[in-house]
């Protein structure tokens, strides 16, 4: 048989095999890689689908290996296209600021959690938090971190003598942990004057920037050592993969220990679902204008309705947290809660008047999405943790989209009648 024609820039791995590339058999000639042929370099980014990578010789292995030389060699450990799109949000999250960031793109929201709770916690340790976080993030501390002897300290973080007055007292806190609007009411915290708080006493603080992307807060702005993600939301914006980031500004902690526990727990991104985001990103600006201009109309749309008892969207003055929300984000986002004046029955027989908004479990995306919590996302909650946090029968959440905003405002209207 006469040997396959290589096109001359592709070669053989080595040159001795390219000789021999007349001499081994079929099969082997089917098993071995050519090296890429490639001569410039590529518009879009590529998606590096490899678990490991090769060394030319013991001597780069070793040097990699020990960290002489930097290189990739195993994607749990990184990845080209990973990497590219972890920096890319790092310095999104850093851009304009004085400070350097180092990203890890994970294969979730809920993995940029769980690693970067097990990388600076150890059994003794004592978090400060929220009740009103995302609910994966309350089971996650609640159900895995407490039963291995991390104790979870829930308050109400915008009340900051009572936050001090905590710090004060348990000298094992270790982290402050938060979230910014919060789901589904959009309450805020205020970033910087918990940040103070938390650093006069030494703390670590984190933040779940998901709700804002760094287009609209920036949260290492305050001072705040984490910032972590699920891109799986806005960031991609498209829906179509799920990933998450952990973000900090102490590089080498990062290096580490934050990339140690991702190395270890094994909870990297795919390079698939990386390009995907990558891809997301790249009209992250123009989304979040329109999910946050949409938002608005829609919010002074149901505020003036007499159908409606109450609408959470800190862009409205009438928003006890709007002046916070203001000072702090540049927009005020795509997420917004309702509360029809008739309860339950109200709010069943309104999500199936809907007609085109779609009725999924998730947010963030390009189109509008509507969520009943009391029924879905919040239905194995006790009913007073939920009312406790804002989550009455009656409630509607939007992820408001980026459709024309006039029939967003028809669907919702009919559905109302
Ligand atoms: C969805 C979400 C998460 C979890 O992210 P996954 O990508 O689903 O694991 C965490 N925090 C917030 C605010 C979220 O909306």
């Amino acid at each position: 048989m006469k040997p396959v024609k290589i096109c001359s820039l592709a070669l053989l791995n080595n040159l001795e095999l390219q000789d021999m590339s007349n001499k081994i058999g079929f099969g082997s000639f089917c098993v071995h890689e050519l090296d890429e042929n490639r001569t410039t370099q590529p518009h879009q980014l590529p998606i590096y689908a490899t678990s490991s990578f090769r060394f030319h010789s013991i001597d780069q292995g070793i040097d990699i290996f020990t960290g002489k030389e930097e290189g990739h060699k195993y994607s749990r450990y990184g990845n080209p296209t990973v990497d590219t799109v972890a920096q890319k949000i790092a310095m999104l999250e850093t851009y304009g600021l004085d400070v350097e960031a180092m990203g890890l793109l994970v294969s979730s929201g809920m993995s940029a959690i769980s690693t970067l709770f097990m990388a600076c916690l150890k059994a003794g340790d004592k978090v400060l938090t929220q009740g009103n976080l995302y609910g994966g993030t309350t089971e996650f501390l609640v159900k895995i971190l407490q039963p291995f002897g991390v104790e979870i300290i829930m308050t109400d973080l915008q009340n900051l003598e009572e936050v001090e007055a905590i710090l004060k007292r348990e000298k094992a806190i270790k982290m402050v942990y938060f979230e910014t609007p919060a789901n589904p009411t959009m309450a805020c915290v205020d970033i910087e004057e918990l940040t103070k708080i938390a650093k006069r006493y030494d703390k670590l603080t984190a933040v779940d920037n998901t709700f804002c992307t760094p287009y609209l807060q920036q949260p290492f702005k305050y001072g705040v050592d984490f910032i972590i993600h699920s891109t799986t939301k806005f960031l991609n914006g498209h829906g179509n993969s799920i990933a998450g980031i952990i973000i900090g500004t102490d590089l080498s902690f990062m290096q580490e220990k934050v990339w140690a526990a991702m190395k270890l727990i094994g909870s990297t991104s795919s390079p698939f679902n990386a390009w995907l985001l990558n891809n997301g990103l790249k009209t992250l600006e123009l989304r979040m204008d329109r999910h946050s201009a949409n938002a608005m109309a829609i919010a002074e749309f149901l505020e003036k309705s007499t159908k409606v008892e109450r609408v959470n969207y800190n862009g409205l003055p009438s928003h006890p947290d709007h002046a916070v929300a203001k000072k702090q984000m540049r927009a005020f986002g795509g997420m917004l809660s309702f509360e029809l004046k008739d309860g339950l029955e109200a709010g069943i027989d309104f999500m199936n008047k809907i007609k085109f908004c779609t009725l999924a479990p998730t947010l963030g995306d390009v189109d509008t999405l509507i969520l009943h919590p009391a029924s879905m996302s919040h239905v194995n909650l006790p009913k007073e943790m939920r009312l406790k946090n804002g989550i009455t029968d009656g409630l509607i959440r939007l992820s408001v989209g980026i459709e024309n905003v006039t029939d967003l405002i028809n669907d919702l209207g009919q559905a109302m009648e």
